[in-house]
């Protein structure tokens, strides 16, 4: 690919839109400064090839296609067929998948297909069976109010928050909380780590419809096969969201026991986080799930996004070639790189390192809540995002943790030399960084003090690391 082609299209596209609405042009061209300039550890970014930009902005974002790939209710989708198919095929390629659905718009929409498909195969299908009736429409009133009832009344085993589970895994204030009545496994507080024989007990005892694996600040491998035996052992189904982590099961970091697809009914992910592709969502499941997985859209979702699904066949279709198992194994090494550099100057790290995409820094160490931590690292340019550790002392908002990811630095190019410079830079900030106090004297969760002239020098220092690897090395947008 030329770089003058990429100069060319995203100039090209600037200028049309600066001429309909140039604040719009201006800000588009300011993030990609900003993306440019500063050292992005938010484990759950990246940053897409301009190929999968490239394919989002376009005419596909027109069309209507309800349905399924030739099973649609509006005419005229042949084209939105081709991609959605291409999407389609690429994924169940990659993953060894039976099916994949690449309609969801988002992480939070795949899991709710996911739980619909389940509630459908599971409980609905056995209640229209039993009233020998064909579909919801057929059912008496009566049966129809004990259905919706049985379908309220589900529940469901995921990994808790503070063990770094997700709010769509049954959490309160998310909807997945109002629909399932929800326990959580938690981690092993000596060792930080998923205690299987606490999981098995759990279920045990709980009897969930749904098991639930998956996370997004677990910074360990978690053994798939297990989780499924524990789930097959009380009847339940086991689904995995493999948001996060998409990357590294694309790239064969995690095989065996460690890849979900084998092992779980039904797995989910986003397909912007490691996966490297657009902002976007995808479930993929056993064939006796497909048709209930099918009808994601009108279920939960509102109509496919034709040119989200373009662009996430050409991420697949990234995804599939060899450098991409490359990039997946760097992104490992180099948080592993990072573990070792910030343990090594002292650093308190949930469960001692890593073994995926992510490392948990417990700050209170250096005396500060994840918040006072994440806000003294952007001042000096490094971005982050404050997490709970488990148990955290600081709840959800204020929390005791920093969670830091590579896989952006890692498309940057960044290898684990500059990891270790980049432990260095945030374990200076963090030492650096003094807890404030309340204006009645009590310690305060928010209020930091980090020397402006020092967060400068570090910002300057994080821009120098970058320098060497230009982001968009081909977009020129002067
Ligand atoms: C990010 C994430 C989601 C939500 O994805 P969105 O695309 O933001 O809706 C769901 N589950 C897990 C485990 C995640 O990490």
């Amino acid at each position: 690919m030329s770089r003058n082609a990429e100069s060319t299209a995203f100039r090209s596209a600037l200028e049309v839109i600066r001429a309909v609405e140039p604040r719009v042009a201006d800000a588009i061209g300011a993030e990609l400064t900003d993306q440019r300039e500063s050292l992005k550890l938010i484990a759950s970014e990246n940053y897409a090839s301009p190929a999968t930009l490239l394919a989002m902005g376009n005419w596909f974002s027109d069309k209507y296609a309800e349905g399924t790939v030739g099973r649609r209710f509006y005419a005229g989708c042949q084209n939105v067929d081709t991609v959605e198919a291409l999407a389609a095929e690429h994924a169940r390629e990659l993953f060894g998948a039976a099916h994949a659905y690449v309609q969801p718009h988002s992480g939070i929409d795949a899991n709710l297909v996911a739980f619909w498909a389940v509630l459908a195969d599971r409980v609905e299908s056995p209640a229209l069976k039993k009233a020998q009736v064909r579909q919801v429409n057929d059912l008496t009133e009566a049966d129809w109010f004990a259905l919706r009832r049985e379908l309220g009344n589900q529940r469901m085993l995921g990994m808790s928050l503070d063990a770094g589970g997700h709010l769509t895994h049954g959490f309160r204030p998310n909807i997945s909380g109002k629909m399932f009545d929800q326990r959580s496994y938690g981690t092993d507080p000596a060792t930080g780590l998923i205690d299987y024989d606490r999981v098995a007990e759990a279920a045990r005892e709980f009897k969930p419809l749904i098991l639930v694996g998956g996370y997004s600040a677990y910074p360990r491998k978690v053994n798939f096969r297990i989780l499924r035996e524990i789930a097959d052992s009380v009847g339940a189904t086991f689904m995995v969201d493999m948001a996060h982590f998409a990357g590294l099961v694309a790239g064969k970091v995690f095989t065996g026991d460690f890849d979900p697809v084998p092992h779980a009914h039904i797995v989910t992910t986003t397909t912007h986080k490691s996966l490297r592709g657009p902002r976007g969502g995808m479930v993929l499941c056993q064939p006796e799930l497909a048709d209930q997985v099918d009808r994601g859209c009108p279920m939960v979702l509102g109509g496919p996004l034709p040119h989200v699904m373009a662009a996430k066949a050409v991420a697949l279709a990234e995804a599939r070639r060899p450098d991409f198992a490359d990039y997946a194994q760097r992104i490992v090494d180099n948080a592993q790189a990072l573990a070792e550099g910030l343990l090594s100057r002292g650093a308190t790290l949930v469960t001692g390192g890593t073994d995926n995409h992510l490392v948990l820094i417990d700050v209170s160490g250096y005396g500060l809540t994840g918040r006072q931590a994440e806000q003294a690292l952007l001042d000096s340019g490094i971005v982050t995002n404050r997490n709970s550790v488990p148990q955290d002392p600081n709840g959800a908002w204020y929390t005791s943790g920093i969670r830091v990811g590579t896989p952006a630095l890692t498309t940057r190019g960044l290898g684990t030399a500059e990891m270790d410079q980049t432990a260095e830079l945030i374990h200076t900030v963090l030492t650096q960084t003094t807890a404030g106090a309340n204006a009645d004297g009590t310690p305060s969760k928010a209020k930091y003090t980090l020397d402006a002239g020092l967060a400068d020098k570090i910002a300057r220092q994080a821009t120098d690391l970058l320098a060497t690897y230009p982001l968009y090395p081909g977009i020129d947008l002067s």
